[in-house]
């Protein structure tokens, strides 16, 4: 066989294991490595390295894509001296993602405005960057999908999705009044990733001896309660709206 022929069918090959990246470079890689001089064995090692990073970044693209995420807030625009209540160095601690790996859940208390929702979606980029998936919605978002479905007996299918990412993300929870069935729902989804080892990380506006009016039931209250703080760390942001403050420090309004 001639080199060019063996070249066609490498090309070829590629094509038909869809190696989409390792096909782009081929030749960017083999005068490369001819020109140093390398093994062919190294070449051939860089040519499935190129694949393999390419296939990551894809995949990274699609998670973000899929996961909900609404907004662009990394955690390294966060500023802690406006916010003197938000602990940096536990929020450190976070961006480390050992809670993950360990199914531990996070909760950020805290009036409207405090930056709850920037620290979560700042540790759900974190998340997204290593590879793994995030499922972020708001509480409002999942109770009203939940409703819908149940009404089309399709219940069941909506559990397993959300017992699927990393990291689920329940934003807001507090604002909208629960019915017994949606808090029935939302204690199934806590317990079925409680049993998994999967995190999940929440916000809410209100105090955890609140979450029984919430709830619409004292005792279910308590049932979730349990299984979200049993491997948790809390983080209560007592401060002022950001944005308050930002526009109170210019001028913009008074008090
Ligand atoms: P919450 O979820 O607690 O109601 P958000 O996280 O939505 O508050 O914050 C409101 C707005 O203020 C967002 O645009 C957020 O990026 C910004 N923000 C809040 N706190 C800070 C902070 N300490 N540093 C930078 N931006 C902040
Ligand atoms: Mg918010």
């Amino acid at each position: 066989m001639t080199a060019q022929v063996s070249y066609e069918r490498v090309r070829e090959r590629l094509e038909q294991l869809k190696l989409k990246a390792a096909l782009l470079n081929p030749d960017d890689i083999l005068e490369k490595g001819q020109k140093k001089d390398r093994l062919t064995i190294e070449i051939l090692d860089e040519l499935l390295e190129c694949e393999i990073a390419d296939r990551f970044e894809r995949k990274l693209r699609t998670n973000h894509r899929v996961s909900g995420i609404p907004a662009n807030k990394r955690l390294e625009d966060f500023d802690y001296a406006a916010q003197p209540q938000v602990p940096e160095k536990i929020i450190r601690e976070l961006a480390t993602l050992r809670f993950v790996a360990n199914g531990e859940n996070v909760i950020f208390l805290g009036p409207p405005g405090v930056g709850k929702t920037h620290l979560t979606i700042g540790l759900a980029l974190k998340v997204l960057e290593t590879g793994k998936r995030v499922y972020f919605q708001t509480l409002h978002d999942m109770i009203t999908k939940a409703r819908e479905l149940q009404q089309r007996n399709r219940l069941a299918n909506f559990q397993g999705l959300l017992l699927r990412p990393d990291v689920l993300v329940l934003d807001e929870l507090g604002f909208l009044p629960l019915t017994a069935t949606d808090a029935t729902f939302f204690f199934e989804v806590v317990n079925k990733r409680y049993q998994a080892g999967k995190s999940i990380i929440i916000t809410s506006n209100k105090g955890f001896s609140d979450w029984g009016q919430i709830f619409a039931d004292e005792t279910l209250a308590v049932a979730i309660l349990d299984r979200l703080l049993h491997h948790a760390t809390t983080i209560n942001i007592r401060g002022e709206s950001y944005r308050l403050k930002s526009r109170r420090e210019a001028g913009l309004i008074k008090t």
